[in-house]
């Protein structure tokens, strides 16, 4: 008795030191936790491995709520990492690219940075061009979050929670702020659940920003990979990548993934929207295959690996950006520079810039509603 609880309080006391809460008693414990450095502030962060007895393998730090990697099998059982991202918090911290990120307050662009809501003027920072990107300067990927173990039985489950004062970034509100990442005992897939409330009206879009290489190699690019996307819209963009407010059918268009094709195969064609993404960088308006829940949303095959990535959300949109803005300087994890197009995002959301569109889904949240949205991103071979 008396040494069950001196090694009860002994494990409560290290997570305390490492910057953690259990659930419970310490030795309720399931995901394993490791340091993961300091911020340039002193702020330890820590990193936890979430994994399942199947291959599959999630590392999240408490920097940005971020996945940091995902190991999945091939189809021989080897697994391999197929995300992007940096060996330490120092890489998180002075990147660029949102590797691996939990984006907030709003993912994606609002034009100019300004919005109205409830007749009131809101500028939030412009950091891409004219426009705001991904939440502003210090956006969610870039805070320390607080993590809480939830394993259950039969699954390991990591919540984040991020407390974003009123007027952070412009914003509105003072945003109670959840992530959990949830991996399941019996099924290959990584599911994410987002969760916020808000005590003044808001706008709110939430994401992972996470770079897929299905080869496991991020030194070959993702152009073999071939995408599916269950949608039969886009929304077109401008020069500085806001949507102009068009639903724009992709029948026709290089933008057309209804059927499973190469990413490669039509990138380079003379094409004023592949010009202003510089390749694919746009928002699919997502078919609704079912009246409420996840729907399926992308999937995605690399023929070498035999891979397959099939994305779930909940989310009305999704961001198919191919990797265009990566050119070789960014050093990740093992030393390997990642370069152009050598990782994708499939990023669930609401349509970017949509508190400037009445006629694109709302993005407000006001105090005592929930923000709720879920992604799952299941793994298998073939
Ligand atoms: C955007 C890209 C941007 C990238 C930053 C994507 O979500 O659509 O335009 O360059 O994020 O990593």
């Amino acid at each position: 008795m008396i040494i069950r609880f001196a090694i009860g309080s002994f494990l409560l006391t290290l997570a305390t030191v490492c910057g953690v809460t259990l659930a419970g008693s310490g030795s309720e414990k399931k995901v394993p936790v490791t340091d993961f450095g300091k911020t340039k502030d002193g702020v330890p962060v820590s990193k936890f491995v979430l994994a399942n007895g199947k291959g599959l393998e999630a590392m999240v730090s408490t920097y940005g709520a971020t996945l940091v990697s995902l190991k999945t099998p091939d189809r021989h059982g080897h697994p391999a990492d197929v995300v992007l991202g940096y060996d330490s918090v120092e890489g998180y911290e002075n990147g660029s690219s949102y590797f691996g990120g939990t984006i907030g307050r709003y993912g994606n662009r609002i034009a100019k940075g300004q919005f109205t809501l409830d007749g009131k003027l809101f500028q939030l920072p412009r950091n891409d061009g004219p426009n705001c990107l991904h939440g502003g300067k210090i956006g969610f990927n870039k805070r320390v979050w607080t993590a809480v173990d939830r394993s259950r039985a039969d699954a390991q489950v990591l919540e984040l929670s991020y407390t974003s004062a009123d007027g952070e970034e412009g914003f509105p509100g003072q945003l109670e702020a959840r992530v959990t990442y949830t991996v399941p005992a019996n099924k290959n897939e990584l599911r994410i659940d987002y969760e916020a409330t808000t005590d003044k009206d808001t706008v709110l879009n939430l994401t992972n920003h996470s770079y897929f290489n299905l080869s496991g190699n991020p030194a070959t690019d993702i152009l073999r990979h071939e995408l599916l996307l269950h949608a039969q819209e886009f929304t077109p963009v401008d020069a500085t990548l806001i949507p102009t407010g068009e639903l724009r059918a992709v029948a026709g268009t290089p933008f057309d993934f209804t059927k499973s094709t190469a990413i490669g195969a039509r990138i380079e064609q003379a094409d004023d929207q592949l010009k202003f993404g510089r390749g694919y960088d746009h928002n699919w308006v997502l078919e609704k295959t079912k009246k409420v829940g996840l729907q399926t949303a992308a999937e995605v095959f690399e023929p070498n690996s035999g891979r397959v990535l099939e994305v779930l959300t909940t989310e009305p949109g999704i961001q198919f950006y191919s990797g265009n803005f990566l050119d070789g300087t960014a050093i990740g994890k093992g030393g390997q520079a990642y370069a152009h197009r050598t990782g994708l995002c499939l990023e669930t959301q609401h349509f970017p810039d949509s508190p400037n569109h009445a006629n694109f889904p709302s993005t407000e949240l006001k105090p005592g509603q929930t923000y709720r949205s879920s992604t799952i991103f299941q793994f298998s071979t073939r």
